[in-house]
Order: structure tokens, then sequence, then C-alpha cells
């Protein structure tokens, strides 16, 4: 079963969402997309946030 992360999970107003089976490839993609997109700065502490909203599909 897949897994998914938004960035409305994190709280930012933006439609882009992660699917993937690996939590791994989802923090690659969604840190990615943070930094160019949002400019923000995927701190640890970030990183640990965004790790913890990780949802399967369809929860
Ligand atoms: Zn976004």
């Amino acid at each position: 079963m897949k897994k998914r992360l938004s960035c409305r999970a994190m709280g930012i107003n933006c439609g882009f969402e992660v699917r993937d089976e690996s939590e791994d490839e989802i923090m690659t993609v969604i840190a990615d997309h943070a930094v160019r997109v949002h400019k923000l700065d995927f701190t640890e502490a970030l990183r640990q946030k965004a790790r913890d909203l990780i949802r399967f599909e369809g929860e």
C-alpha cells in the first residue's frame, strides 16, 4: 500500500502531494519541493515533523 504526504498536511496552502511506497523517497521528494518552491529551510526538526505526517493512502 502506498503512503502519501501533502504540503497541506504540513500546513502549507499548496496542492502538492507525494505518493510512494517508500517513506525515504517521500521525504526526498517533499524536501526538494519544500526547498525549491516554498524556500523552506528543511531542518532536522521539520524533517521529523514531516515524517510523522506521512499517512497510508485512504487514511
Ligand atoms: Zn508545496
